[in-house]
């Protein structure tokens, strides 16, 4: 049985004392949101921290709200449950909601947020193990070692991204904002965060807590869906997914954005068939076309169950079914 170590949790009533404590305990602690992801890794000895700082006790980080000029801002510890029912999201931001009730299941769902889900570990099937089976096998250079299992010989990690919401979130235009007790507050395009190397993963600063997202309201005529691949219909990490937008213009597709998640270590924004698609008709051969670009540019690696040429054939497919349903062929 896999235990969880040793650590003492510090609950702060605000987001400055969240941010104090960061910095007071900097590698000794980790903030902890829903702990989803991050107990079940603490179980593993990923991780071992001496301080968990717990934000779910922080009410500012809890509120959802909206208006047209500012869009939807969301506090980083929304759960991912809210914002499946949330009334105003399902209206005004379905695809966001999709994605949310894509994710792991209904009990995961109702603790794991938002923020978590933005800041998720990458995962491998080398790394995600319990500490005696990765001690069995020297361990990776994710954790503890230094040789790659996946790519004997690349000076990289290639653990891939695991997020099923933040393919869309990039679709969406997100933008994300941290605050430090040094540096106070910061906002990045969500876009721009991330980096495809499994270990530096994003361009979190170590004493940052992530405060809020926001995302601008569509314009007419956007359209978006995301499709996912895995082996059961629940519970399951993405062995892929698709995130497919756009804004339909008479007949025109505008602003399309193609995100994959699952394959590399970032979301992998397909520009080749973005380019492509922009101001075209949505017929069934340019579909067809973009779909084959996005085949030819993801390049799967062997770190989830399932082959890696399956998952590259399944990124044809899945990208062609969301362009087909957005444009009704
Ligand atoms: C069996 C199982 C299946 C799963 N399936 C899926 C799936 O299909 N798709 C998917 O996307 N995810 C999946 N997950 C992962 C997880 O449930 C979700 O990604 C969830 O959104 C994580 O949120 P959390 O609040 O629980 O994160 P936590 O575990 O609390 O935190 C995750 C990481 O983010 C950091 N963090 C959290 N909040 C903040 C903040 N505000 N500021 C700074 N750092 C922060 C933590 O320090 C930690 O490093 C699964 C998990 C399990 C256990």
């Amino acid at each position: 049985m896999m235990t969880l170590p040793k650590f003492e949790y510090l609950a702060p009533k605000n987001i400055s004392e969240a941010a104090e404590l960061l910095e007071k305990y900097g590698e000794e602690a980790k903030l902890i949101a829903g702990g989803t992801d991050l107990l079940v890794s603490m179980k593993q000895k990923l991780f071992t921290p001496n301080y968990l700082i717990g934000l779910d006790g922080i009410a500012e980080l809890q509120t959802v709200h909206f208006t047209e000029n500012e869009g939807l801002t969301l506090g980083s510890c929304v759960t991912l449950a809210e914002i499946t029912k949330n009334k105003m999201i399902l209206e005004k931001f379905p695809l966001l909601a999709l994605a949310a009730s894509k994710v792991a299941t209904v009990t995961l769902r109702n603790k794991g947020t938002i923020g978590g889900n933005v800041l998720l570990d990458t995962r491998c099937y080398y790394y995600n193990q319990s500490f005696f089976w990765r001690q069995s096998l020297g361990f990776c250079m994710k954790k503890d070692g230094t040789f790659c299992h996946v790519a004997p010989g690349s000076p990289t990690c290639r653990a891939i991204v695991s997020t099923d919401v933040v393919p869309v979130l990039v679709a969406l235009e997100t933008k994300i904002t941290f605050f430090s007790a040094k540096n106070g507050k910061r906002t990045v395009d969500l876009k721009d965060f991330y980096i495809n190397d499994g270990i530096l993963r994003n361009r979190i600063q170590p004493d940052e807590v992530l405060v809020s997202l926001n995302i601008p309201t569509s314009p007419k005529g956007f359209k978006g869906t995301y499709k996912k691949l895995r082996r059961r219909e629940t519970i399951d990490y993405p062995m892929l997914g698709v995130a497919v937008s756009f804004v339909e213009d008479k007949n025109l597709i505008k602003n399309v954005k193609i995100i994959l998640t699952a394959i590399h270590s970032s979301p992998f924004e397909v520009v080749e068939a973005q380019q492509l698609l922009e101001n075209q008709k949505p017929t069934q051969e340019i579909i067809n076309e973009a779909a084959e670009i996005c085949y030819k540019l993801a390049k799967p690696l062997d770190l989830t169950n399932a082959p890696p040429l399956y998952r590259k054939k399944m990124v044809r497919v899945l990208v062609r079914r969301a362009l087909e349903e957005l444009a009704n062929c």
